[in-house]
């Protein structure tokens, strides 16, 4: 079956269901854990509807740090068997799912005078323990290097901007680094839809129970119910609206937006420690599109949950007093092109700060049988998806094979070496940016960037259009390109983003 979402078959899908409305599995919530769940259980023979109610990534899973840990963090907050899940995981991700759209990234944690020697050894220990789980996860170092020292011109190679005088050196650690969340989200979407999902954005799951879903199409207004044999509850920090038994305890996580040049052109994670903590660090990540991401905050983030978080001042001086302790010249409001937060969806039975609340999932089983997958991160999804349609199919009875997902590449993860396109269209569409390149036969223009400094071409809007699900411009600026993280950027593209939707 096709890969390609697109309004035609949004609209072909809905008038099946109106005619035949029962499937095996129904999941709601199009982040990462739903789109999981939406691929494991089509690729075992389920039919398969998932229902989110805005766009795909529109929650969460768009607002992550896009890195693909190996659980270095984990191990140093104890939790030994999520950092193991995490290793295994990305090691799956990097070799075989979506090879494409993950890269190996240097983390550097630069030697500071103010840096206690112990703390350098804490550092290095954990650098140490994070590389015993590549190894159990057979990842090979080709792929992530191991962590070594390396000197102060090292360090200043891999981020121009960092303060020289009294630097030791740095420590060198590596992990995966996605192109974008958004990207990996929609491509799992797309390869579920290949395998047979039906999936429907703008489409919210009224009420939800064991045996189906009451679905309101948000572009039309109707309403319909959906029977089911099994039903997932995978929408992360709203997932308690659907289910009563369900407590989370949301907390916020903050990025900056600044650009490259306040950076000098940084190719590393320039990693600094969070004063008085051994473990918690500020990181700044180079990011597509000419940008530096600058993360991250972990605060508690109680009442009702927004559907677009914001930033609030105190994390924003935060972040900057924290990396500004590693930078010649310190950087200040002015720099700030945008910022973004998002809110991890973390269990309410943990007590403490929310940056010590465990990272692992849970499935959980409400009485009428609706089955809820919650916690966790991006990197675990595909572990969290197995989980979940495992439970599934054991509390209904379904017939179902086992997992598949562990061989199961995304649309773009094979050969990408099409000599007409750009590194940086390779990375974002892997062995597509052919099909993309394509798109401009006979109007080179098309390839053309949407706006000056915007290196995103007309023939990639047109391609989101036909084939990953845009269905309006916000689709097209926020989660299948990420112009939108900067107004200004966002303003120029505009009406590119509108043309596309008349080419397409
Ligand atoms: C700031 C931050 C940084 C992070 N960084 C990383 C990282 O670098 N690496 C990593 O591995 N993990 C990271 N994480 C964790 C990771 O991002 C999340 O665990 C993950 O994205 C959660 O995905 P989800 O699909 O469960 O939830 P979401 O992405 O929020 O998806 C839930 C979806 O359900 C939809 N929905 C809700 N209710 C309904 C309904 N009634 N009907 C239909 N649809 C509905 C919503 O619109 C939403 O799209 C980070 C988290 C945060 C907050």
């Amino acid at each position: 079956m096709s890969s390609s979402l697109n309004a035609a078959r949004r609209a072909r899908d809905l008038e099946r269901l109106d005619a035949a409305p029962a499937v095996d599995l129904v999941v709601v919530g199009g982040g990462i854990t739903g789109v999981g769940v939406a691929l494991d259980a089509a690729t075992r023979g389920l039919s398969v509807v998932l229902l989110e109610q805005h766009d795909l990534a529109f929650g969460t899973s768009r607002w992550s740090s896009k890195l693909v840990h190996g659980g270095l963090r984990y191990l140093g907050t104890g939790d030994v068997a999520v950092a193991y899940e995490s290793a295994i995981e990305r090691h799956r991700l990097m070799t075989t799912i979506a090879p494409h759209l993950i890269r190996p990234l240097p983390q550097v944690f630069p030697l500071m005078p103010t840096m206690s020697p112990g703390h350098a050894a804490l550092v290095r220990a954990g650098h140490w323990g994070g590389d015993v789980l590549r190894t159990v996860a057979r990842t090979p170092s080709r792929l992530l290097p191991r962590p070594d020292r390396i000197d102060a011109h090292a360090v200043g190679e891999y981020a121009p901007a960092v303060r020289r005088e009294g630097l030791r050196g740095g420590l060198r650690f590596w992990d995966g680094q996605l192109v974008d969340d958004a990207r990996l989200v929609v491509a799992v979407a797309r390869t579920a839809a290949h395998h047979g999902a039906t999936i429907l954005t703008r489409c919210r799951a009224v009420e939800a129970s064991g045996a189906g879903v009451r679905v309101r199409d948000e572009l039309s207004g109707t309403e319909f119910d959906l029977a089911a044999r099994a039903v997932v509850n995978a929408a992360g920090v709203w997932a308690g609206g659907l289910s009563d038994d369900i407590s989370l305890r949301p907390s916020r996580g903050t990025h900056l937006v600044v650009d490259q040049s306040v950076f000098g052109g940084l190719t590393a994670s320039l990693t600094v420690p969070v004063p008085g903590s051994s473990t918690r660090f500020v990181f700044a990540l180079p990011a597509p599109l000419g940008r530096v991401y600058i993360g991250l905050t972990d605060e508690e983030a109680p009442g009702p949950v927004p559907d677009v978080p914001v930033a609030s001042e105190a994390e924003i001086d935060f972040l900057l007093d924290t990396i500004n302790q590693a930078l010649a010249r310190p950087l200040n409001r002015s720099a700030l092109l945008g910022t973004f937060a998002g809110l991890r969806p973390l269990l309410a039975a943990d007590s403490g700060h929310t940056a010590d609340v465990s990272r692992r999932h849970v499935v959980h089983r409400d009485a009428d049988g609706l089955v809820t997958v919650v916690g966790g991160k991006l990197t675990t999804y595909r572990r969290m998806a197995q989980d979940a349609v495992d439970a599934a199919v054991a509390w209904s009875g379904l017939c179902a094979r086992p997992c598949q997902t562990r061989r199961v590449p995304l649309v773009g993860a094979g050969d990408a070496r099409d000599p007409r396109a750009s590194p940086e269209l390779l990375r974002r569409h892997g062995s597509e940016a052919g099909a993309v390149l394509d798109i401009a036969a006979g109007d080179p223009i098309v390839l053309h960037p949407v706006a000056p400094d915007l290196p995103v071409s007309m023939a990639e809007l047109v391609f989101a259009v036909r084939h990953e699900g845009a269905l309006d411009v916000d689709d097209l600026l926020d989660r299948r390109t990420r112009i939108g993280l900067v107004s200004g950027d966002r303003a120029r593209a505009r009406d590119a983003a509108a043309q596309a939707f008349d080419l397409a």
